[in-house]
C-alpha cells in the first residue's frame, strides 16, 4: 500500500515533465461551415462543360429489408467550394495530393473590403489595405490562411450577381472582386502566408485576363480556396481554419471542405 502511494506521487510528480499537449476544449470554439453545399445549382467557371452530377444508384428498401441509398457524383476540379492546388497555375508545382497539411489547416486572419466591393465590384485587394489591416490587428504572421471577405457569398447561387456574367461558354465579360497582383505578391513573398481563399469565385479578379495572382501565388506552392461562404462570421484574427479538399492524386484542385474554429 505503501509502495503504490510513493508510486501514484513519482508518476504525478514526473507528469509536468512529459510532453503536454494543450488542452483541446470543443465547447470552447464556435465551428463554422465556410463551404457551399454541392448540388445542381453550384456555380461553375463558365467555359466548364460539366458540373455537378450526382446520380441516384439506390434508394428504398432492399430484399433484406433494411433501407439502403448510394449515388455517383462527377465534378470537374474548379467549382463550387473548392482548392485550387499550386499545379493548377504553376508547372512542376504541388498537386493536390502533395500539399503540405500546415498549408490547409492554420491561424487565419480576415480581411473585410466587403465595403470597398459594394461600391466597385472589380475591387481588388491593394497593399495599401493589407497595412491598414496590419496597423489595426498587428503583422499577418507567417504561415497563416488568408481569407478575403468580398461579401460575395450572399450571392450564392445567383451566377449573374455573383459572377458579373452568365453567358455559358464565355469567361470574358465575368466582374467580381478579389485579390490584387500587388497585394497577393506582398503576402506570399513577403508574409509568407499559407493559403490564399476567398468567398467570391477566383483569387483573381473577373476582369483578370493575365490570373496574376494564381500565377504568384503557384510559384510559391501556396494554394487557393474559391467560392468560400461565411466568412462573415469570422473574427479578423483568432480563428483556425480547416481546410481539408479531397485527395486527389496529381489533382489541380478539388472539392474543398473548410471549417472555421472560432473561440468563444
Ligand atoms: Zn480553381
Amino acid at each position: 500500500m505503501r509502495y503504490i502511494v510513493a508510486l501514484g506521487l513519482a508518476l504525478s510528480a514526473c507528469a509536468p515533465t512529459q510532453t503536454e499537449a494543450p488542452t483541446f476544449d470543443p465547447a470552447a470554439y464556435t465551428l463554422v461551415d465556410l463551404t457551399h453545399s454541392f448540388n445542381a445549382q453550384t456555380i461553375y467557371w463558365p467555359t466548364s462543360t460539366k458540373t455537378f452530377e450526382h446520380v441516384q444508384q439506390a434508394f428504398g428498401p432492399t430484399p433484406g429489408g433494411y433501407f439502403y441509398s448510394s449515388y455517383e457524383l462527377s465534378t470537374p476540379e474548379h467549382g463550387g467550394t473548392h482548392l485550387d492546388a499550386p499545379i493548377h497555375f504553376g508547372e512542376g508545382k504541388e498537386t493536390a495530393d502533395r500539399i503540405p497539411l500546415a498549408r490547409l489547416v492554420a491561424k487565419a486572419v480576415v480581411i473585410d473590403v466587403s465595403a470597398k466591393a459594394d461600391s466597385d465590384r472589380a475591387y481588388q485587394l491593394t497593399p495599401d489595405d493589407v497595412a491598414a489591416f496590419e496597423r489595426k490587428h498587428g503583422p499577418i504572421a507567417e504561415g497563416s490562411i488568408v481569407l478575403l471577405r468580398t461579401g460575395w457569398s450572399r450571392h450564392w447561387p445567383d451566377r449573374l450577381a455573383y459572377l458579373g456574367d452568365n453567358t455559358p461558354g464565355d469567361a470574358s465579360k465575368l466582374n467580381f472582386p478579389s485579390y490584387g497582383p500587388d497585394a497577393a505578391r506582398l503576402l506570399v513573398e513577403q508574409r509568407r502566408v499559407a493559403a490564399l481563399g476567398v468567398d467570391a469565385a477566383s483569387i483573381d479578379i473577373g476582369k483578370s485576363t493575365d490570373f496574376m495572382v494564381h500565377r504568384i501565388a503557384a510559384m510559391s506552392n501556396v494554394p487557393g480556396f474559391e467560392n468560400l461562404a461565411n466568412l462573415d462570421q469570422l473574427p479578423a484574427t483568432g480563428a483556425i481554419v480547416i481546410a481539408l479538399p479531397m485527395k486527389i492524386e496529381a489533382g489541380s484542385g478539388g472539392p474543398l471542405r473548410a471549417i472555421a474554429m472560432v473561440p468563444r
